[in-house]
């Protein structure tokens, strides 16, 4: 990384001098020279779909019996499943143990049945996991992959009083163990540069219309303080995208095939087991030998809990080759991209957040795959206004 010194370095050395009175050197930050994103449709590897599971009141954490079980809810995560997961691992984990329970059924083996079995597994629990799916075959497997713990995550006028502190609650104990998973092989969590560009080139595309079937709703969130880096603005001569305004930050980011590949490894190496297992009605849950049993079964819970309360956000990402050279991220004109190891990934948002919404339409759509990377392809070939 390239610091170029300033005047309060300027004055730092006067002071040591004598000369001046003594402040700290701040330097000041310089994009390091960036390898080129190869924004090339003919680059797409593949084009993933899935649907978040959105409530309007949140996370379902409640308790109900059924089938002769007490059952945990845990699911209903909207677009933040991977970044609040072990926070509401604990919470479901911690009402599944009550009374002394020693033997825990977990149904699902997404991010948040993973992290739910694992937290269960480290209580001192035995654990089984029943699930249709694993990774890399769940939804949770074809997330971004992102730090966004308020994405989707509830409707702000449809949460109860008590939602908010529950949520800085599941945030910081999620951003609390995720760091205990940095500097991995593999790198499963990775903190990485993120770049906000505007006002530059027009790519002259249009994206493919998605009808949204409700009014405006306002997403639920609420700034969680002292948790990850600030932004900050950078001046024309900082950076060397070809653009009127730039934002910098440092981001987590979860590079998801080895994250889940690590969650379900460490879940049966500490002696959990996952079984294959579909489950069609509630009733069904009675033939488990487990008298607890924690539901974590995602947007599935639509179909298996009856729950209409789960409604479907879509969200594509559209996948290019591989560039292990690069190891930033950026978001322009709605479209971020973000490189992983099992590629770079390439998601339209549309121009705000109902984007997709009301929609489980699962079907790849080229049209707005190949508008999203043409979207960002003139950043890399225009020169720096
Ligand atoms: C495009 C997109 C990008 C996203 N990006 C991010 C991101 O960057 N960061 C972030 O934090 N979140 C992100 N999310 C949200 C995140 O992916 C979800 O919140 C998360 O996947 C939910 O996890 P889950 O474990 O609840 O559900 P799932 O991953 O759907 O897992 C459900 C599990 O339950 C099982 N199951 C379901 N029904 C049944 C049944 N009837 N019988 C047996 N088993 C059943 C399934 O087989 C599976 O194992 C994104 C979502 C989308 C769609």
């Amino acid at each position: 990384m390239r610091l170029a010194p300033d005047r309060r370095t300027l004055l730092l050395g006067l002071g040591a001098a004598g000369l001046a009175p003594r402040v700290l050197a701040q330097p000041r930050f310089v994009v390091p020279p960036l390898a080129p994103l190869r924004m090339e449709v003919d680059r797409i590897t593949k084009i993933t779909v899935c649907v978040r599971p959105f409530r309007a009141a949140g996370p379902r954490l409640d308790v109900e019996r059924v089938a002769g079980k007490r059952v945990v809810h845990n699911y209903g995560h909207g677009g933040s499943g991977w970044s609040l997961s072990w926070g509401s691992a604990q919470i479901a984990a911690g009402k599944a143990l009550e009374g002394g329970v020693k033997e825990v059924a977990v149904i699902g083996c997404g991010a948040i049945g993973l992290t739910t079995a694992l937290t269960l597994l480290r209580a001192g629990a035995k654990v089984t996991i029943y699930a249709k799916d694993r990774a890399p075959y769940t939804r949770s497997a074809r997330a971004t992959g992102t730090w966004s713990p308020d994405s989707r995550v509830a409707d702000a006028a449809k949460v109860d009083a008590a939602f908010p502190a529950l949520y800085e609650q599941m945030a910081r104990t999620s951003y609390a163990a995720f760091q205990t998973l940095l500097g991995l092989p593999g790198e499963p969590v990775a903190w990485t540069d993120r770049y906000t560009l505007f006002d530059g080139p027009d790519p002259g595309v249009t994206f493919p219309q998605r009808p949204t079937t409700v009014p405006d709703i306002r997403f639920f969130g609420v700034p969680l303080r002292n948790l990850a880096p600030h932004w900050n603005d950078l001046e024309p001569s900082q950076h060397p995208f070809p653009v009127a305004r730039a934002r910098h930050g440092t981001s987590m980011q979860f590079n998801v095939a080895e994250l889940a590949h690590l969650l379900t490894s460490d879940f049966l190496l500490e002696g959990g087991r996952i079984e294959t297992r579909t489950f069609n009605t509630p009733a069904d849950l009675g033939r488990l030998k487990e008298r607890v049993v924690v539901n974590c079964t995602g947007y599935g819970a639509r179909a298996l809990w009856r729950d209409e309360t789960v409604i479907p956000v879509r969200g594509q990402i559209t996948w290019l080759a591989p560039q292990p050279e690069v190891r930033y991220g950026l978001y322009y004109r709605h479209v971020n991209v973000l490189p992983r190891p099992d590629g770079i990934v390439v998601q339209y948002g549309g121009d705000s957040e109902m984007w997709g919404y009301g929609s489980e339409d699962e079907t790849p759509d080229l049209a707005e795959a190949e508008a999203s990377i043409r979207t960002i392809a003139p950043l890399f070939e225009a020169p720096k206004a």
